[in-house]
C-alpha cells in the first residue's frame, strides 16, 4: 500500500522508496509498519485490480480473486497480509503500490509530522481493537470479513441472539464505537475518493 504497508521495512528491495527521499522513505516505512489498517480489513472492503495486473500471476502468488460489481478484485483483510507487512510486496497489485493514505501525504509535503501521523494511526488501531473486543463480547471472531461489515452484520441482530444479559448494551457501545472508528478514518486516513458508498453501502474498493 502503500504503501503499503509495513512492507516496505520487510522488503530488501523497494523500487518506491528508492524514488524518494531517504527521510521520507523511511518515515513513511515506520508508519506502514506500525499501521496495516488499509491491508487488514479496518479501512476497506476490496481492492480492484487494474489494467497493469496480471490476475492469473496474483492468483498463483495467493491472493483470493472474486467478480464483483464488474471488476476483478480482492476482499480485505488481505490473504497476503501477516501481521505487519505483505508477503507478496515486491509483486503486489498496482492499487497496492500506489495508494497513499491521508497521513503518509500530509507528512510527505511537511502538513504533519512522523510524530503526529504515528499518533493518529495509534489513535485509529486503539479505536478498531476496541471495536474488536466489542464484536467478541458478542461472540462475533470471524476476523477474516471487513470490520465494519462484521459490526454491522452484528448490529442487525437483535440482542436476544446473543444470549447474554448485557448484549443489549455492548450493541450500543458497538454501533458507537465503529460509528467514531469510521469518522476518524474518513477525517484522517481515507483520501475523497475512497470515501463514496457503493451500492451496497460499503466503501467502494480503493
Ligand atoms: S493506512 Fe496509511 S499508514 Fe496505514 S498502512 Fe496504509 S498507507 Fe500505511
Ligand atoms: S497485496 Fe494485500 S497485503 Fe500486500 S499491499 Fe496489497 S492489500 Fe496489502
Amino acid at each position: 500500500m502503500p504503501h503499503a504497508c509495513a512492507v516496505i521495512l520487510f522488503s530488501p528491495v523497494n523500487p518506491d522508496a528508492a524514488a524518494l527521499p531517504l527521510p521520507l522513505a523511511d518515515a513513511k516505512a515506520r508508519l506502514c509498519a506500525a499501521c496495516g489498517m488499509c491491508c487488514d480489513g479496518t479501512m476497506f472492503e476490496l481492492v480492484r485490480l487494474q489494467p497493469a495486473d496480471s490476475p492469473k500471476e496474483l492468483a498463483a502468488l495467493g491472493l483470493k480473486l472474486k467478480r464483483k460489481r464488474g471488476t476483478t478484485c480482492f476482499q480485505q483483510p488481505c490473504s497476503a497480509f501477516r501481521g505487519s507487512h505483505c508477503a507478496i510486496y515486491a509483486q503486489r497489485p498496482e492499487r497496492c503500490r500506489v495508494f497513499e493514505c491521508r497521513q503518509l501525504q500530509q507528512v510527505a509535503t511537511g502538513d504533519t509530522t512522523e510524530g503526529e501521523a504515528l499518533q493518529k494511526i495509534e489513535a485509529a488501531r486503539e479505536q478498531a481493537a476496541h471495536v474488536t473486543e466489542l464484536l467478541s463480547r458478542l461472540g462475533e471472531r470471524s476476523s477474516r470479513r471487513r470490520l465494519k461489515q462484521r459490526c454491522e452484520d452484528a448490529l442487525a441482530q437483535p440482542a436476544a441472539v446473543f444470549g447474554s444479559p448485557d448484549s443489549a448494551s455492548v450493541l450500543a457501545m458497538l454501533s458507537q464505537s465503529i460509528s467514531a472508528l469510521e469518522a476518524l478514518l474518513d477525517a484522517d486516513f481515507r483520501l475523497p475518493k475512497d470515501e463514496p458508498t457503493g451500492p451496497t453501502g460499503t466503501s467502494l474498493p480503493r
